[in-house]
């Protein structure tokens, strides 16, 4: 039978990339890990469109957050957190852990974190050091629109983003767009299995990792940096397994023109979210420009949410609850990676049946023509 996972990490890896995970085990301390460690490197610069690669180590987003507060932020720093969900609040928790003095900025769920918010945050607290925002919040489907929030903040203010559920999924170019450290890891928009965490520096935020004393071991970028430039390594031992499945899962998104990559992902957005509203059914994000082309939130009643998604399960579909309060109020389908009308009309027909086992009886036709209008248009 059918089964598809559509939760919002780790997504379904496509078979090609799972079985580069099958490769022969390489030393980490040979000139082919060194190639592979090269190749990887130039496709994340590509996709990133960045000079200086990324870093790599094991761990999971969260991790790629924690590496950015403890190497960007000393204690008594003051950071403004903004929020609009779940991992907002996380990336937050770090900072505080890590003993900077936060001022938190917080929109209600299902909306977005614009440029004039944040401008006036930055206007009240002259004294910031830097500014916590996440790009795609996978917790309520709102993508922030960060080339804007960075236009209005003052370039000695770091820019931290969580982009965990970004990279790959929609354009995320920390280089143009001003940010100075952001945090990615493999199992969302790159199609990988988890394990991979990720943190890329602009020049501003090597220079202040290098004042800053970074209090864990494992995750001192800087000694990340110096192993790469001294011999194409990491100072310990990295998932290679992982590294080989990045490798290929790059290599197909990069095959693809970029503009064509994203648009494709936004159209099926579009399309789900016009379909299930067709089916009766409201998103979390009413503003459809903020809607992420990753992920799709559903908010309703706790009975109606609950047995879809109990009954999309059994039909095979693996959908999410939601995060915090509205847990059980919402239902998360993630679509970070390629998907095109077959996997639209599965989800669909498969929501319509949990809905009509559900004493409903919705229309089935307008919905497809509802996604069609998106999906072509
Ligand atoms: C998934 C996610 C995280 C956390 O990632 P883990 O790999 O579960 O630690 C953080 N931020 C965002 C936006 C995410 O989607």
């Amino acid at each position: 039978m059918t089964r598809m996972l559509l939760t919002p990490g780790p997504v379904e890896v496509p078979h090609h990339v799972a079985l580069e995970g099958a490769t022969r085990m390489i030393s980490h301390r040979s000139g082919q890990f060194s190639a592979l460690y090269r190749e990887l490197l130039a496709d994340l610069c590509r996709l990133l469109e960045v000079e200086e690669p990324p870093v790599l180590f094991p761990g999971s987003g969260t991790g790629a957050l924690d590496a950015l507060c403890q190497n960007l932020l000393s204690p008594g720093d003051r950071v403004i957190s903004l929020s609009c969900g779940a991992f907002g609040h996380r990336f937050r928790e770090i900072a505080l852990r890590r003993g900077v003095d936060v001022i938190p900025l917080d929109v209600p769920w299902g909306e977005g974190i614009g440029p004039d918010l944040v401008a006036q945050a930055i206007r009240a607290n002259r004294d910031t050091r830097a500014v916590l925002i996440t790009h795609n919040e996978t917790s309520t489907g709102v993508l922030n629109p960060i080339e804007l929030v960075t236009e209005v903040i003052p370039d000695d203010v770091l820019v931290l983003v969580d982009a965990v559920s970004s990279v790959g999924a929609v354009p995320c170019l920390p280089s143009k767009w001003r940010v100075d450290g952001l945090a990615t890891s493999s199992q969302k928009g790159l199609m990988c299995p988890p394990g991979l965490g990720m943190v890329w520096l602009s020049p501003r935020g090597w220079e202040r990792a290098a004042q800053v004393s970074c209090p864990t071991y494992s995750l001192d970028l800087k000694l990340y940096r110096l192993h790469r430039e001294r011999a194409m390594e990491t100072p310990y031992t990295p998932p290679v397994s992982l590294y080989f499945q990045l490798a290929r899962a790059l290599k197909d998104i990069l095959s693809h023109p970029k503009e064509t990559w994203w648009r494709d992902r936004r159209r099926f957005s579009r399309g789900l979210c016009a379909a299930l509203e067709a089916l009766g059914l409201s998103p979390l994000v009413k503003d459809p420009s903020l809607r992420s082309p990753g992920v799709t939130a559903i908010v309703g009643e706790e009975g109606l949410c609950k047995g879809i998604r109990k009954s999309l399960a059994q039909m095979g579909l693996q959908v999410a609850s939601g995060q915090g309060d509205v847990k059980d109020r919402l239902v998360r389908i993630a679509h970070y990676t390629p998907m095109g009308w077959p996997e639209l009309s599965m989800i669909c027909g498969t929501v319509w049946k949990a809905m009509v086992e559900m004493g409903m009886r919705p229309e089935m036709d307008r919905v497809m023509e509802a996604a069609l209008v998106e999906m072509e248009g």
